[in-house]
């Protein structure tokens, strides 16, 4: 935490020295590797190739990933900080791309047989190669179980046809977990398949987008791409049981990702508040902004709270489906009022662009949406719940 910022200090309960030791390596490199290029990156609408190769070096990569692999193996609160501390490097659109591997080689490690692991997890945990995930369609997001991408056996290799819609890091992954159909109707029907990027008959399309412009979004087309049948992932159909365990990943990291960014907007926030004058006083002795900055500071502690008691259970080996899905609605709706309230209170100077919480103000909408839209976080919480 900046000094001053005004929020507690991590809970020393659940983190440890080790743990803040790491906090510290992260936010060091997103400060010095990422934050003052963020706005120059952000604009270019790309960011080198050679940052993953860095972050590798720095650890980052690797959390959370057998040892084996060139992994390291971590508790959930050091998963937490990660996505957390990222916050500060400003920009989502950076983060998401650099971290894409996060939600597409999970599954790899998880259920890909040892050939599979051993070809592809050292090359992307090493920052080598770019690993993706392509599970949206045109036809199929929130429904992925209607997903129509099709992967007909043919021989020793499989045949995909179809096209997969808004793949972060799309333009330049090497290595896209893609999921098809290869089976009857249904979620019984689907499968993971690693298809890599140079296969014949695989074409891109950049899209454009609101925020996260540093991240390169694709859609993707397969034109009867023949992959070998041992790059599926895991036993045919049985790729939606994988698609659904990755999902609470990226939904725990997503919200912990926008506590993250709510908090670098509550630190801008305040900073100008102590600095700005009108009618003869700081900002922050104005009554109403000082209220602004509590309901800040409460949402944010609020969702810190419920974030590291999830990450308590899981390390307990509990998983709490419904819980996952409210934390990222409940984070995502902090980072929407925190980056509101920021640029509110930054005036005309949150409006422009260059300054950080103009580009998080962006960024908020594709949280609430990918990952599980809100709508759908609260229909599966509905459902886990029993209500
Ligand atoms: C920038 C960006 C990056 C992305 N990256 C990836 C990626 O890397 N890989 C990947 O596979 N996907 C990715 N996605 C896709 C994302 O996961 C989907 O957009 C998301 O799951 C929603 O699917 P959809 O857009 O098809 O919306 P739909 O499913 O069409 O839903 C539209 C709206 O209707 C609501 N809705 C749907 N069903 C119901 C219902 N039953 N009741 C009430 N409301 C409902 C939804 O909540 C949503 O608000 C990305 C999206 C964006 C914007």
């Amino acid at each position: 935490m900046p000094e001053n910022m005004a929020l507690q200090p991590p809970n020393p309960r659940y983190y440890t020295a080790e743990h803040e030791a790491f906090r510290a390596s992260v936010r060091r490199f997103f400060e010095k590797e990422v934050a003052p290029h963020a706005e120059a990156w952000d604009e270019a609408g790309s960011f080198p190739r050679e940052l993953y190769r860095k972050a590798a070096e720095a650890g980052l990569l690797q959390p959370g990933f057998p040892e084996a692999y060139g992994g390291a193996p971590c508790d959930a609160f050091y998963r937490m900080i990660l996505f957390e501390e990222r916050a500060w490097g400003g920009s989502g659109g950076i983060a998401s791309g650099l971290f894409s591997h996060t939600i597409g080689a999970p599954p790899i490690a998880a259920v890909g047989s040892d050939a599979l692991k051993a070809r592809v997890l050292p090359q992307i945990l090493s920052g080598e190669k770019i690993s993706a995930l392509a599970i949206t369609e045109p036809g199929a997001g929130s429904d992925v179980a209607h997903l129509s991408t099709t992967a007909r056996r043919d021989g020793d290799q499989y045949v995909v046809n179809g096209t997969k819609l808004y793949i972060t890091s799309g333009m330049r992954a090497d290595y896209f977990t893609v999921a098809v159909r290869t089976g009857g109707p249904g979620s019984g029907g689907v499968s993971l398949l690693l298809i890599e990027g140079d296969t014949p008959g695989l074409s891109r399309t950049e899209l454009k987008k609101m925020g996260w412009w540093a991240s390169d979004t694709a859609q993707l087309f397969f034109d009867h791409c023949r992959v070998p049948a041992g790059s599926l992932i895991g036993e045919e159909g049985k790729g939606f049981a994988a698609i659904t365990k990755n999902f609470n990943h990226e939904r725990l990291a997503l919200a912990a990702a926008a506590c993250g960014y709510a908090q670098v907007c509550f630190h801008d926030a305040l900073a100008w508040a102590r600095e700005r004058h009108t009618f003869g006083k700081r900002l922050a002795d104005h009554q109403v902004v000082r209220h602004q900055l509590v309901d800040m500071a409460t949402r944010i502690e609020a969702t810190r709270a419920m974030l590291d008691d999830l990450a308590s259970r899981l390390d307990d080996g509990a998983a709490p489906v419904a819980q996952i899905a409210m934390a990222k609605n409940m984070a995502t709706r902090t980072f929407q009022f925190c980056a509101d309230r920021a640029v509110q209170l930054l005036g005309g100077m949150g409006y422009m662009r260059g300054s950080r919480v103009e580009r998080l103000y962006r960024e908020v909408k594709v949280m609430m949406i990918g990952g599980g839209a809100e709508e759908i976080m609260k229909d599966l919480a509905a459902r886990q719940l029993g209500l």
